[in-house]
């Protein structure tokens, strides 16, 4: 399972790509299938099969608002505006945020941001939290059991002096909580106990599933399948699944050649909520110094990546590597 750390040899970053293989792209999709895509398929076939039994218009409204909501809390307020100060946001957008974020029921802010600080200063090398080569399921899921050893005072120790950050991080109960309460609360009001119920389910519980799965696929699939556009130190991918389903995240090889960027999407076709977000807040001036990311600096990482944008096989990654250049780098 860990050998790769074990051994201390480097981690074997293109082998990844199956899509190199003969038969890479009918592995690809079965696996991309089985991790993003049927899950949501069977919550659709649970549904059809529920209508107006168990499931109505209400909760779905409950679920897609819900999901809105709480993705946007992570992508923009846990990952770009905390973790990696992609812009600096109004007191009252920024408590908002993290309320949000924390509906997620993926660890309190500080927690959050100390091991995603470590996932970018470690990727796919000994240390990181959740790399695909200790293992797919572990970088899915199973890292979650393991001690992932994130100190605050190490990786965010700026986080610690926020009081805003430090009260949220501390009422995190209270917020988890709330993730349950409002699905409940709203349902009951839409339809008695029945609504409460099935408002729980599918506002509380299914919409816990989706955020969970959704983004744990940002660190399992979009560390092991689809394209590099630039060359990083690590095994990142971007996958558009994963960037539909997470609001702009999957664009995950983007992200991890800019981690400032306050865009993910660096594409017009690359679709980016969360992206979209911070420029409505932007606009509304209730967000500042939004970080972009020089046009020539750009240019140059994509000629550097080939020319196309795409990194070919035996590239050498390592040498050409996401190593904060100037203007860049993981946390400001
Ligand atoms: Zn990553
Ligand atoms: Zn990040």
């Amino acid at each position: 399972m860990s050998n790769v750390r074990s051994s201390g040899q480097p981690p074997r970053l293109p082998s990844l790509s199956l899509t190199h293989l003969p038969v890479g792209r009918l592995l690809y999709n079965a696996v991309v299938l089985v991790v993003v895509v049927v899950p949501l398929l069977a919550t659709a076939l649970a549904i059809t099969l529920l209508w107006e039994r168990a499931v109505h218009w209400a909760d779905l409204a409950l679920l897609a608002t819900l999901y809105t909501l709480v993705a946007l809390g992570v992508t923009v307020g846990y990952h770009r505006m905390l973790t990696h100060r992609s812009f600096r946001p109004h007191p009252a957008v920024k408590l908002v945020l993290l309320v949000l974020g924390s509906m997620a029921l993926e660890g309190d802010a500080i927690t959050w941001a100390a091991t995603h600080t470590k996932h970018h200063a470690l990727a796919d090398r000994p240390g990181d939290p959740h790399s695909p080569l200790d293992g797919f399921f572990h970088a899915h899921l199973g890292w979650i059991f393991a001690e992932t050893d994130a100190d605050p005072r190490t990786y965010c120790r700026h986080l610690l002096r926020d009081r805003l950050v430090v009260f949220v991080s501390r009422t995190h109960l209270l917020w988890v909580a709330l993730a349950l309460v409002i699905p409940f609360s709203v349902g009951g009001l839409l339809g008695g106990w029945a609504g409460a119920f099935t408002g729980l389910l599918w506002g509380g519980l299914v919409r816990q599933f989706l955020t969970h799965h959704v983004t744990w696929s940002v660190n399992s699939v979009c560390h092991t399948f689809g394209r590099r556009a630039f060359a990083t130190n690590d095994a990142s991918r971007n996958e558009w699944i994963v960037g539909l389903l997470g609001f702009g995240e999957g664009w995950h090889n983007n992200h991890h050649a800019f981690p400032r960027s306050a865009f993910h999407g660096l594409r017009w076709w690359q679709f980016d909520l969360a992206g979209y977000t911070i420029r409505l807040l932007e606009r509304l001036r209730l967000a500042s110094d939004v970080y972009r990311v020089p046009p020539a600096l750009l240019a140059r990482r994509t000629r550097r990546a080939g020319g196309n944008g795409v990194v070919l096989p035996g590239a050498r990654e390592r040498e050409t590597a996401s190593a904060p250049t100037p203007g860049e780098s993981i946390l400001a």
